[in-house]
């Protein structure tokens, strides 16, 4: 395929897989024209399953679908397997690392990025969760952590590599630090009997008063209810200051 040569005007180049771009691309199935649907990865993420594939409850091959078998059947889609890197609207054309490619309309549908909301240092040690990478490497650190704290003799640095800290008591968060404790509760004792339930720590740290804040009352508060019954400790309207990778220091005085 060449890329800067548009086979049927107009050209609609949709860059980015996720759930807006592929919305956009399958609502032309009908559009008289050439679509090119442009995504670093030739599959789309089921993004509200990420939490499961980090808690090992699910395959990652379960939440991600082939770009290109989504549109066996609409023909005016053609999938690029590329990065875009900038922009030139000038020349109707965008840059990717295979190439200029040429449009008459240009949809960017990128998503978004972890908000460390500035703060270098934990950008640096924490692990955020937007891809399947992300996913599974949380996955392996909670395995791997398991594992050396078998071996570990110093009662701290066992205790450290049993503490599971998520920042963020918004979806996600509540999500993943309840899939996290339902391990530590059902599958501990059976894969890590010489591993105590009571030592690995699962903690929510969110900065508004309650879970779910953008949610109603009562998810906020069941959720809340529902996570402690489980063994979350959670702390609300508190602020985490740093994390160097070893310890985690929020602005009530706690570390952990
Ligand atoms: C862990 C998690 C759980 C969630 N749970 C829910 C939920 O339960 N309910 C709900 O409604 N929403 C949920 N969301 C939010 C929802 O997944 C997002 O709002 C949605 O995916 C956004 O869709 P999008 O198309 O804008 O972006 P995305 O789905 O992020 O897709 C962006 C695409 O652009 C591609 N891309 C980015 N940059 C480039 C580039 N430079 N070149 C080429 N390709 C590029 C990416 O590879 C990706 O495929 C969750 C999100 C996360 C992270």
């Amino acid at each position: 395929m060449v890329l800067n040569e548009i086979t049927k005007h107009p050209r609609i180049v949709i860059v980015g897989g996720g759930f807006g771009g592929l919305e956009l691309a399958k609502s032309l199935k009908k559009f008289d024209g050439e679509v090119l649907l442009i995504d670093r990865h030739n599959y789309h993420i089921f993004q509200p399953l990420l939490y499961q594939v980090a808690t090992g409850s699910i395959q990652a091959e379960s939440i991600v679908f082939p770009l290109r078998k989504i549109f066996h059947n609409q023909d005016n889609v053609t999938f690029v397997y590329s990065n875009v890197l900038s922009v030139n609207a000038a020349s109707n054309t965008i840059t990717t690392t295979d190439g200029e490619v040429n449009y008459d309309y240009l949809v960017l549908a990128t998503g978004s990025d972890t908000n460390f909301f500035g703060n270098k240092e934990i950008e640096h040690y924490a692990m955020p969760m937007k891809n399947v990478t992300e996913a599974l490497n949380i996955r392996s650190l909670i395995l791997q952590n398991l594992e050396v704290a078998f071996l570990e003799k110093d009662p701290d640095k066992k205790q450290a590599l049993l503490n599971f800290v998520i920042v963020g008591g918004g979806p996600t968060g509540v999500e993943l630090s309840g899939a996290i404790a339902e391990f530590r509760n059902h599958v501990l004792h059976k894969d890590y009997p010489e591993q105590k339930e009571a030592n690995m720590k699962v903690y929510l740290v969110e900065g508004k008063t309650e879970l779910l804040a953008a949610m109603s009352t009562e998810a906020s508060v069941n959720a809340k209810k529902n996570l402690l019954e489980m063994g979350v400790e959670i702390y609300n309207d508190v602020h985490v200051k740093s994390y160097d990778g070893e310890l985690l220091m929020i602005d009530n005085g706690t570390n952990i």
